[in-house]
């Protein structure tokens, strides 16, 4: 989750009166703590989220009885599921056996999470679309900023807000998303305040890959702030896209069960009709600065265009939106796409070997993959060379991309 995401969500749990907070920023300690328990071979996200967690149990007043770290978990193909028990096994191991871990899936309607499954869900889900939408307000306004560090400023006002709201136990679950849309209303006007030159020009780079690597500044070097000052606006793959794919994959797997007609279908079907309408109204007071980079209306469509690279009916996961993404950014007039994913990531792994026959057949479109291991990387000197890249692809592409009016 981004640090945007997990704030918001903690926010959710807060309303519920569950006394959440975000595991500290990811720093230098957080690799040292993991080293000791990991063994190099785990995948980054695995070893920056134990490194963190370590660091909570370092932190005064740490009280393990009234402890327990979410970690959510997910059965499929990568190795996903294997974060939650390994956290388990390292906390046994450390004699923190009282200590929780608790890991909610989708594959069992979340009981995990008790009681509060249903309305936590609910606002989870506002939570992830907020802070998805701030989050894109930040990579739209701050290319053009004539003020160093005012969309960041924004942005933190804009999220403290929203967070703020989220907890706010004043205002009955009824009201909360009224309250929230407020809240949207606000961010909208910090962004809109912001000075900034929209006559500037600069390269859009589509962003996709691996969600977590992708999201997390710190695994990733925090390589979209890396790349603007090359002149370049960056459009990331968000949350929210993930949550319509499961959606669609559950609904998908009851019809090859039979299950077509069936309590569960329903309940799928009627969840997912509710968090489009929750999502339509809480991006509509921004919806209008998204203009050129609207996201697709339906997940379906990411998918569909991907199929012919790497038929989402039997490839799972990342990889399948990555690709389809990519496909859908091109059509949108992007200059370039860049792949984030850590080192020996099968999501990305797979999608790097699709990307040449992809960019041969969507007109020479620069794509690059960036792997990220916890380790310095001349990251400046690759995205140099990318970035000319792009230019070059700049001056010859057919398929212009719809602006911003430049105020
Ligand atoms: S998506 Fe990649 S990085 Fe994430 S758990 Fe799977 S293999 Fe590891």
């Amino acid at each position: 989750m981004s640090a945007g995401g997990a704030e918001a969500f903690a926010s959710a749990f807060r309303y519920l009166g569950i006394d959440a907070r975000v595991v500290p920023d990811g720093d230098e300690r957080t690799y040292e703590r993991a080293a000791r328990y990991t063994s190099g071979d785990e995948c980054l996200p695995a070893r920056v989220t134990i490194g963190d967690f370590l660091k909570v149990i370092e932190q005064p007043g740490f009280d393990p009885s009234r402890t327990a770290f979410f970690m959510p978990t997910a059965g499929g193909p990568c190795r996903f599921g294997q974060y939650s028990p390994f956290m388990r096994q390292v906390l046994d191991n450390l004699g923190y056996e009282d200590v929780l871990v608790v890991s909610p899936t989708s594959a069992d309607g979340y009981r995990g999470l008790g009681g509060n499954a249903r309305p936590l869900l609910r606002l989870g889900w506002w939570g992830l679309v907020a802070s998805d939408a701030l989050r894109k307000l930040l990579h739209v306004f701050r290319p053009y900023e004539t003020e160093p560090g005012a969309a960041d400023r924004a942005h933190e006002a804009a999220l403290r807000d929203f967070c703020e709201t989220m907890a706010d136990r004043s205002v009955p679950f009824s009201g909360k998303l009224d309250q929230l849309v407020g809240s949207m209303e606000r961010a909208r006007d910090l962004f809109r305040a912001v000075p900034a030159d929209f006559s500037r020009e600069t390269m859009l780079i589509g962003v996709v890959g691996e969600i977590y690597c992708r999201l997390d500044t710190f695994s990733n070097e925090d390589l979209i702030r890396r790349l603007e000052p090359f002149g370049a606006q960056a459009w990331l793959s968000d949350i929210t896209e993930w949550v319509h794919y499961t959606d669609r994959e559950n609904v998908k797997n009851l019809r090859r069960r039979g299950r077509t007609v069936s309590v569960d279908m329903f309940a799928a079907l009627v969840k997912s009709r509710i968090q489009h309408g929750d999502e339509r109204r809480l991006l509509a007071p921004v919806k209008g600065e998204f203009a050129g980079v609207e996201e697709p209306h339906d997940i379906g469509e990411v998918l569909e265009l991907g199929e012919p690279y790497l038929p989402w009916t039997g490839a799972l996961g990342e990889m399948a939106l990555s690709v389809g993404k990519a496909v859908y950014l091109h059509r949108k007039g992007a200059d370039g796409i860049i792949d984030i994913s850590p080192f020996t990531c099968m999501n990305g792994i797979v999608s790097e070997a699709i990307y040449p026959r992809l960019a041969a057949d969507l007109g020479g479109i620069p794509i690059r993959s960036f792997y990220f291991d916890g380790t310095q990387t001349d990251l400046e000197n690759d995205l140099g060379i990318f970035m000319e890249l792009v230019r070059n692809y700049n001056r010859k592409k057919t398929r212009r991309r719809a602006m911003r009016a430049a105020v």
